[in-house]
């Protein structure tokens, strides 16, 4: 059984005002997942891609993206990071789902196709919901957008009469902006060797997507991290532009965040044997590592934290709600068939099955089951 499941169950849920939250809008690599020469091979059947041909299936994954729904002063604002190739279907799978409509910013991280590819897209917006949508991007990728989407950089060039996406463009630097109240702080990263790509850091989350080597200034950036969003693309080694998952943890090792979510996976990455390895890490050193997966979706509030915890058990267990407490020294699982509120008044009493693992930080988790 897989609790991830429960969290499929919260689509179009309205928040209560002083939540904000993190859409994965897409977890995957550039060609998607599954891959199309993968399903068409006559002389190899890929486990992976088989399985992510299945309609809500959590290895379906398409280009590497996230929303943020922020509740800022003036009204919730929707900030998206990176609107790459697939950013039609991925907004066509979300927007609908969680009760999204408004863009109000777009901040890129770079220009590759999986990350400034949907650009065109937004012209759905721009001419039906809004009259423009701000982007923040940094100089050498609006230098290469003004060659791969010349027609929005210069509106000039379309022809009377058509319609485009209307975009207004910002350059940002390698130091903190400010996008309807929220500060984000760029994370510059390697992205290949001498090409560099963004992350970007807001509250105490920080989003890494591509990445191959960090910048020894941007570790202290990375202090106190809360949540981070890490790229690993492949679970044995690191490639030339992206880390690998054993590149991945050793950083997580390092930068010691209170959890990782990893995005960005290539179609070598199954899902539920790669969270069952990082569960047994969870157990033997407390780390705190998922693969992240299409439409995961966290809350975050200003002294709660709650999170749609992917977490894989035996079927025989036959659980319908699960609970995790956390104290300074330690989070506590609760699996129960009773409701959630119940065992909030008596902690222990339904209790089927219970798991305690160390834990440095004093924080209180809660599952939205
Ligand atoms: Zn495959
Ligand atoms: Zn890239």
């Amino acid at each position: 059984m897989r609790i991830a499941d429960y969290a499929r169950g919260v689509s179009g849920e309205e928040l209560p005002d002083d939540q904000s939250e993190i859409i994965f809008m897409g977890t995957g690599t550039s060609e998607g997942i599954p891959r199309l020469s993968c399903l068409t091979n006559p002389l190899k059947k890929c486990e992976v891609c088989s399985k992510a041909a299945e309609p809500g299936n959590v290895n379906r994954r398409l280009n590497t993206s996230i929303l943020i729904r922020y509740s800022s002063s003036s009204g919730k604002r929707h900030i998206l990071i990176d609107a790459g190739k697939f950013f039609y279907h991925s907004a066509l799978r979300w927007f609908p789902a969680y009760g999204l409509r408004t863009i109000d910013a777009v901040v890129i991280t770079h220009s590759h196709a999986d990350a400034i590819g949907g650009l065109d897209d937004l012209r759905d917006w721009t001419n039906n919901v809004q009259p423009s949508i701000p982007i923040y991007v940094a100089r050498r990728d609006f230098e290469v957008m003004k060659k791969t989407h010349y027609y929005l950089v210069d509106t000039r060039e379309i022809t009377p009469g058509a319609a485009v996406s209307a975009l207004q463009f910002n350059i940002i630097h390698e130091e903190p902006f400010t996008v309807h109240g929220l500060q984000i702080t760029p994370l510059p990263v390697w992205h290949g060797p001498g090409y560099r790509s963004l992350g970007f850091r807001f509250g105490d989350i920080c989003y890494i997507s591509d990445v191959s080597d960090i910048l020894e200034e941007t570790y202290p950036l990375l202090k106190d991290c809360e949540i981070l969003i890490l790229d690993a693309l492949r679970p044995d080694r690191s490639s030339a532009t992206h880390f690998g998952l054993p590149r991945a943890l050793e950083e997580v090792r390092k930068i010691q965040p209170k959890r990782t979510l990893f995005t960005g996976m290539m179609h070598l990455m199954d899902h539920e044997k790669v969270n069952n390895y990082l569960m047994k890490l969870m157990e033997t050193e407390g780390l705190d590592a998922q693969l992240s997966y299409d439409g995961l979706r966290i809350l975050n509030s200003q002294r709660k934290l709650s999170a749609h915890w992917d977490l894989y058990l035996p079927d025989s267990l036959k659980i319908e709600k699960i609970l995790v407490e956390e104290n300074r020294n330690s989070r506590t699982l609760l699996f129960s068939r009773e409701e959630k509120s119940k065992q909030r008044e008596q902690p222990g009493g339904n209790i089927i099955s219970k798991r305690t693992l160390s834990y440095s930080k004093s924080q209180e988790w809660d599952l939205v089951a």
